[in-house]
């Protein structure tokens, strides 16, 4: 594989979420690519300690693919709220921390659509609920180059959450024309007009041409 170009070879993606796993998995499986998993190589999480989505994408990618010696993808995403200044943004996986709380490892995605929930109910009942998922995609080169792509899916929040489809906040975002929640419409739906695949649908055009 040249650098700069993907080929048909190997690809790690740089993530351990199984959600993100799946979906990235989905996108990328009519390209002829065998993707591998961080998880599947042993591969250590690095602290996202930047505070912009294209900074914690290239991260993940680069640590990925010093660590393999592969090309390597990496996600960073998040919901933003107009109405709270963008946030949580690049905090959104933190908000879902039990620990920040109560003590206890691992995340709590009820807990953390309720936060947001309470903080715009906090600003009153005519509060804009527009939001909008945002999406960075980044390979990275184990020889040291690097490429990022974004993507963006504008819809409002609701509440109650509903749904069982999808994972972390889809339960409560609606896209824009839709009645229905991420968690509600079909895989398939959300894989045509998600953050993730306008990302997507970027890389393929600057990498495949198509
Ligand atoms: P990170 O990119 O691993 O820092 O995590 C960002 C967090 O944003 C995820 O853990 C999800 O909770 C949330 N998120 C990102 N994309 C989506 C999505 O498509 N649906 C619902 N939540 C998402």
């Amino acid at each position: 594989m040249s650098a700069s170009k993907l080929g048909g070879g190997s690809l790690v993606i740089a993530t351990h979420n199984a959600g993100k796993l799946k979906e990235i998995s989905a996108l990328l499986a009519p390209l002829g690519l065998n993707c591998i998993s961080a998880g599947a190589l042993g591969l250590p999480e690095p602290a996202e300690t930047g505070t912009t989505f294209v900074e914690n994408a290239l991260i993940k990618a680069r640590a990925a693919a010093s660590a393999s010696g592969l090309v390597s993808l990496a996600d960073d995403s998040g919901l933003s709220v107009a109405a709270l200044d963008g946030r949580p943004g690049v905090y959104t996986a933190d908000w879902a921390e039990k620990q920040w709380f109560e003590g206890l490892p691992g995340r709590d995605w009820f807990m953390a659509m309720g936060k947001v929930e309470g903080m715009l109910q906090a600003l009153g009942p005519d509060t804009p609920r527009d939001a909008w998922f945002s999406c960075v995609l980044a390979i990275a080169w184990p020889e040291g180059e690097s490429v990022v792509y974004e993507g963006r899916v504008d819809g409002a929040l609701t509440w109650p959450p509903r749904g069982v489809k999808g994972f972390g906040y889809d339960p409560v975002f609606i896209a824009k024309g839709y009645d229905q929640t991420f968690a509600e419409i079909d895989p398939a739906q959300k894989h045509a007009i998600s953050h993730r695949a306008d990302a997507f649908s970027k890389l393929v055009k600057d990498q495949f041409g198509e």
